[in-house]
């Protein structure tokens, strides 16, 4: 009987947590949808929530801002949070790739701002139009070309590199040299215990690592990703994350040298399981680019 009550307790013990786990997931659903701001320097801010991380640099006469968000109403709410900042508008902004939670937002934002992105977010952009997934009536008003631009906006001098392929082919990386401040997109997204590579997008572990380097030596005293927190803004973080993706990447080199398996390999370097969505690990993308150039 006493085991029989422990039992029931035990069931409706879980039960009770699967209800609040709904209930917890239910705030979580899109009518919840908020913007957090945080300032880094003071004129430069961060946003999370809504999609990727976003930028705000505010110059002499106008708002530039780095990744619209997911949707019009993600796009709609940084708008709102920029507004209680300063009464300047948002005179450009930036996609730092072509997942759509960096761009999704661009037909929220004004009309007479521009859309910077690069020559290889069009290429994406034109591959996702072709499969009716891409809801939007906007097109970008600059490309940046492969290799470095700099320019100046609203005084404010950025330094652009379409530097390829990094999680994509069309990775614009943002630096702010007189504040010390690279704004990396997902290049350095701490999504997943491993780099998130797209290699339906291009993307494969060498030319990852080759931009993380490049990145590293922009000496930024911050690198804003498009996604996580501070705590992955660091260098030393993003030292650590190059080292191990470095490690990982000739290991599995050498392995596939032997003829060694996948499974062989994910059993030998115990990586963590993948991610729910079906994209592939950092370590499935390092197997079969080194198969392909074995
Ligand atoms: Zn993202």
């Amino acid at each position: 009987m006493r085991r029989g009550k422990a039992l029931w307790t035990g069931v409706t013990l879980a039960a009770g947590i699967a209800l609040l786990t709904t209930a917890v997931a239910g705030q979580r659903g899109p009518q919840q949808l908020s913007v957090t701001v945080s300032q880094i320097k003071p004129n430069i801010y961060w946003a999370a929530g809504g999609g990727g991380n976003s930028g705000i640099i505010i110059g002499d006469n106008g708002v530039i801002v780095i990744d619209p968000k997911t949707t019009a109403e993600g796009a709609k709410l940084l708008l709102a949070e920029i507004a209680k900042i300063t009464p300047k508008p948002v005179t450009h902004f930036f996609s730092t790739h072509s997942d759509a939670d960096h761009w999704g937002g661009a037909d929220a934002f004004p009309a007479s701002a521009m859309w910077i992105t690069s020559e290889g977010f069009r290429k994406e952009l034109l591959a996702i139009e072709k499969m009716g997934d891409a809801p939007h009536k906007r097109v970008p008003s600059r490309l940046v070309k492969r290799g470095k631009e700099s320019v100046t906006y609203n005084g404010v001098r950025l330094d652009l590199y379409h530097w390829v392929p990094g999680h994509t082919s069309g990775d614009l990386v943002i630096h702010v040299p007189e504040e010390r401040l690279v704004f990396t997109g997902d290049v350095t997204s701490n999504a997943r215990p491993e780099p998130t590579l797209h290699a339906h997008k291009g993307a494969n572990p060498d030319g990852w690592i080759a931009i993380v380097n490049n990145i590293l030596k922009l000496n930024g005293e911050l690198y804003v990703s498009g996604h996580g927190t501070m705590e992955n803004f660091t260098p030393a973080w993003l030292q650590t994350r190059v080292k191990e993706a470095t490690e990982t990447n000739n290991r599995v080199k050498a392995m596939v040298a032997e003829g060694r398996s996948l499974g062989d390999i994910k059993m030998t370097l115990k990586m963590a399981p993948g991610p729910a969505s079906g994209n592939p690990t950092y370590l499935e993308v390092a197997y079969w680019n080194a198969l392909l150039k074995r």
